[in-house]
Formats: structure tokens, C-alpha cells, sequence
């Protein structure tokens, strides 16, 4: 592929963009960029520190002292590989919460901007087809109903270990769409330009194939 393609993921929790944009990034071998990690990464590091999402001072001053990037598939913060800290439901909530900041998402959109633009990139989130790469080559909207996502959540995270109700985390996921949707900057919605696909009854193999042939349209 020798010009540059951006490909927007984006939709709610738990639909399987993650996973799907990473196959997409390796089958074109293109960078796979996970925007919600960089949210979870603030949230972390927000936590880490103790600072309240009410003071915008300290949220601010951490903010420019925070370095997020990613190599070989990794997250790294200030140079440290926080990968396997921040897929907790405690981090999930937080990175919703801190999403909702202006600072945060200026920070974050402006860097995601960045990574696209000398090189082909997946990037997968909430607003990359809306705000970030309004002019994507391709755009995406992955869904399934939050029940579906819900047993797909709760399926990763028993697996992991962690004890969870498959409610609980129901109940978490209607939240966070809840967040995501309503709140007043950039808040989750399908660009008028994207292809959207309801995932609840198809297997991964099937969406990663839906979009293939979507792209060579
Ligand atoms: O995708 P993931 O669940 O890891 O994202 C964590 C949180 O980060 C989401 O609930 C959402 O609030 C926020 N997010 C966002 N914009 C993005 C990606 C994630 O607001 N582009």
C-alpha cells in the first residue's frame, strides 16, 4: 500500500473493535492504534497519582507531564508497559470519566492526529470517524446490543481471573455507553459516512471479512 489509509473503528464498549481493527492492521500491515488504551492510560496514571477529575489545575500540570505511546502492540506511559493494568472494570470507569474532560480529549486527539498522519493506521475508539480523522479513507461503526457485549465482557474478564457478575458488568456497560453517548464534548456517535455493522450475531471472522469486501468496493 504506498499512499496513506486511515481507518476509522469506532462504537460502543465491548462491540469487538479492538479486535477487529487489530486483524484489519495485520492483515494490511498497517499500525494498530488503540485510542480507549490512551484514555485508560490517563485514567490510570489520574488514579496512580490521586488526582481528583474536579481539580483541572493538577489534571492540567499531569497532562503535560505525560508521555503515552505505543510499541510492538504495547502501551507504554512515561515509559513504563502498563498493558496488563489498565483492562480492569475500576480503570474502565475512570478512563470514561476522564474521556469526558475537554483537556484530556484535546490532549489525546491532538497526539492520536499525529500517529496518522506520515503512516497508514487502524485506529479504533469513539470519535476517530467523527473528530479525529473526520476524512478517513474508511470508516466503520461496530455494534452489538449491550447484552451481547456484556457476555463477551464478562467471558474476557472471568477468564483473567477477575470475580465479576455477569450484572455488574451489564450494568457497567449500560453506564458507560450512557457516558459515552451523552456527554457534551465528542460524545460516541456514528459519523454520517461510516459503514455500520451490528456484530450481536456475527463471529469476528465475519466482521474482519465484511469489511474487507467493504474496502475493495
Ligand atoms: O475502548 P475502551 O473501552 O478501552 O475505552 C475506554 C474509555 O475511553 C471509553 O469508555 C470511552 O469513555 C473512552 N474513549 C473515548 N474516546 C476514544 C476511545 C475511548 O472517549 N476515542
Amino acid at each position: 500500500m504506498s499512499e496513506i489509509i486511515r481507518i476509522a473503528v469506532d462504537g460502543p464498549s465491548g462491540a469487538g473493535k479492538s479486535t477487529i481493527a487489530r486483524a484489519i492492521a495485520e492483515k494490511f500491515s498497517i499500525d494498530y492504534i488503540d485510542t480507549g488504551a490512551m484514555y485508560r492510560a490517563v485514567g490510570y496514571k489520574l488514579l496512580q497519582k490521586g488526582i481528583s477529575l474536579d481539580d483541572r489545575r493538577a489534571v492540567a500540570s499531569m497532562l503535560a507531564e505525560t508521555e503515552i505511546d505505543f510499541r510492538n502492540g504495547n502501551i507504554f506511559l512515561d515509559g513504563e508497559n502498563i498493558n496488563d493494568k489498565i483492562r480492569t472494570e475500576e480503570i474502565s470507569r475512570q478512563a470514561s470519566d476522564c474521556s469526558a474532560l475537554g483537556i484530556v480529549r484535546e490532549k489525546l486527539t491532538e497526539q492520536q492526529q499525529k500517529m496518522g498522519e506520515k503512516k497508514s493506521v487502524v485506529m479504533d475508539g469513539r470519535d476517530i470517524g467523527t473528530v479525529v480523522f473526520p476524512d478517513a479513507e474508511f470508516k466503520f461503526f461496530i455494534t452489538a446490543s449491550a447484552e451481547e457485549r456484556a457476555r463477551r465482557r464478562y467471558k474476557e474478564l472471568t477468564e483473567k481471573g477477575e470475580k465479576v457478575t455477569y450484572e455488574k458488568v451489564l450494568a457497567d456497560i449500560r453506564q458507560r455507553d450512557y457516558n459515552d453517548t451523552t456527554r457534551k464534548i465528542n460524545p460516541l456517535k456514528k459519523a454520517e459516512d461510516a459503514v455500520e455493522i451490528d456484530t450481536t450475531e456475527m463471529s469476528i471472522e465475519e466482521v474482519i471479512d465484511y469489511i474487507c469486501k467493504e474496502m475493495k468496493k
